[in-house]
Parts: C-alpha cells; sequence; structure tokens
C-alpha cells in the first residue's frame, strides 16, 4: 500500500473516531454511557476496518453505516461496534466469546482488548474468510470455528464476557450458563424485522443474573444450523 492511501485511511479512521464519540453522546441518555473507555477508541483506531470490507467498498470502509460481507449478511455500523465492545467493560486478561463472526471485524477489536477470543460462524465460507484475515493481520489470539454459536462453545467454557452479533428472540440459557460469575453478555434481543433491545446481562460473582436494555438495534437473526 502507497504512504498516500495509508494516510488516507488513518485520516478516516480519525473520523470515525468522532461520530463514534458523537453519537456515544447523543445516546447517553439511553446507554447510560456518554463516553467509551480510551482503550476501546484505540482499538476502534488499530484495527484495519478496511480489510474486513469487500474491495468495492474500500471507500466506505469508516463511515458509521453497516456494509455487506456476502451471503447476505453485514458487518455492523462502527458505532455499534464500539458500543457493544464498551459494554463489555473488558479489562485486558479476559476470555471472551463472540457468536456470529461474519466478517471478523468485531472479533479483531474484541482481541485488541481482550486476553483470548473464540468465535463462531454459522457460514463455513465466511469462518473461512475470517479466519485468513486474522492469518494475515498477524493476529494470534483469535479461535474460529464453524457452527451454531447459540449452543456456546461448551470446551472453552467459561467466559468473562460474550457478545451476539445476531439477532434472537430470547437470550439462549446456554450462553448465560457458560458465562463466569462474575460475567458479562451483550445480545440484541427481539424478532427480526423488527426493532431489537440490545441487552446487557451481567452476572455477578454469586452467580445472580441481571438484564438490562439498552438501545434500540436492528440485528440480522441468529440461524440454526441445518
Ligand atoms: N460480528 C460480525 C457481524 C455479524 S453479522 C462482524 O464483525 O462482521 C451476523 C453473523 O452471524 C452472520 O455472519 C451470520 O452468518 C452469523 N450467524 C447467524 N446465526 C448464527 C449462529 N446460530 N451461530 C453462529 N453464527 C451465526
Amino acid at each position: 500500500m502507497s504512504a498516500v492511501a495509508v494516510d488516507l485511511t488513518s485520516a478516516r479512521r480519525a473520523e470515525m473516531l468522532q461520530v463514534i464519540e458523537a453519537e456515544a453522546k447523543a445516546t447517553a441518555a439511553n446507554t447510560g454511557r456518554s463516553v467509551f473507555a480510551p482503550r476501546v477508541m484505540d482499538a476502534l483506531a488499530e484495527v484495519p476496518r478496511h480489510h474486513f470490507v469487500r474491495d468495492d467498498d474500500h471507500n466506505r470502509a469508516y463511515a458509521n453505516v453497516p456494509l455487506p460481507i456476502g451471503q447476505g449478511q453485514t458487518i455492523s455500523q462502527p458505532f455499534i461496534v464500539a458500543l457493544m465492545t464498551d459494554l463489555l467493560d473488558l479489562k485486558g486478561t479476559e476470555r471472551v466469546l463472540e457468536v456470529g463472526t461474519g466478517s471478523g471485524y468485531q472479533a479483531a477489536v474484541l482481541a485488541e482488548l481482550a486476553a483470548q477470543v473464540y468465535t463462531i460462524e454459522v457460514l463455513a465460507s465466511l469462518a473461512q474468510r475470517a479466519t485468513e484475515r486474522f492469518a494475515q493481520l498477524g493476529r494470534k489470539n483469535i479461535t474460529v470455528r464453524t457452527g451454531d454459536g447459540s449452543l456456546g462453545w461448551p470446551d472453552h467454557a467459561p467466559f468473562d464476557a460474550i457478545l451476539v452479533t445476531a439477532a434472537a428472540p430470547t437470550v439462549s440459557q446456554a450462553l448465560v450458563d457458560q458465562l463466569a460469575a462474575p460475567g458479562r453478555m451483550v445480545v440484541p434481543v427481539g424478532k427480526v424485522g423488527t426493532v431489537q433491545d440490545l441487552t446487557l446481562v451481567s452476572k455477578n460473582a454469586q452467580g445472580d443474573v441481571t438484564k438490562r436494555s439498552i438501545l434500540p438495534v436492528a440485528f440480522v437473526p441468529l440461524v440454526k444450523s441445518s
């Protein structure tokens, strides 16, 4: 890549961060967070989002919009990635499960902020592509598996944090069971085609589970593997 192209990318990434900051302030009444943790913003500045979108979309990779990634799926808009990541309150030592690898962008952001990321994708072609991207970018702390993520990944449980990036009508009990105590899970809950509730599920050290509605969102559905 030429120096000019690199500069353009970093300028666009800086603009993306400003848009996320403004949106965080605008939604603070709902989310309870008017600014996101500096390390979350640093992770978003670090991960090259243009590597995770189609070649045709390189120009708008840093715009605050969801983009198609093939197979009818989308990469979430940067603000939603930032919000979901921030809600997990990662410190750096955690083991994190992501359900819905998609392009791999969200997993790459999580990998900047936690010790180990496990991510599950139901569509084999997307899982394969994401695995290749992680290798190209030298990310060694992400493990990808093809399968139905609503059942979690019992072999690697418990997880300090779980992020679900596709919508389901209810929170999967299997995922709640695989959450450590304490642990935090962020998941869009609701029917597809309607607005869903981005929900924060918190488990305390005693294992008590509470849920809080954060923001209306629109995600693709969590599907069952056939
Ligand atoms: N986190 C992704 C975007 C996710 S889009 C990114 O950063 O690009 C939602 C993804 O969830 C899609 O790729 C879809 O194929 C996947 N998905 C849907 N149902 C699933 C399931 N049951 N288990 C795992 N992945 C699933």
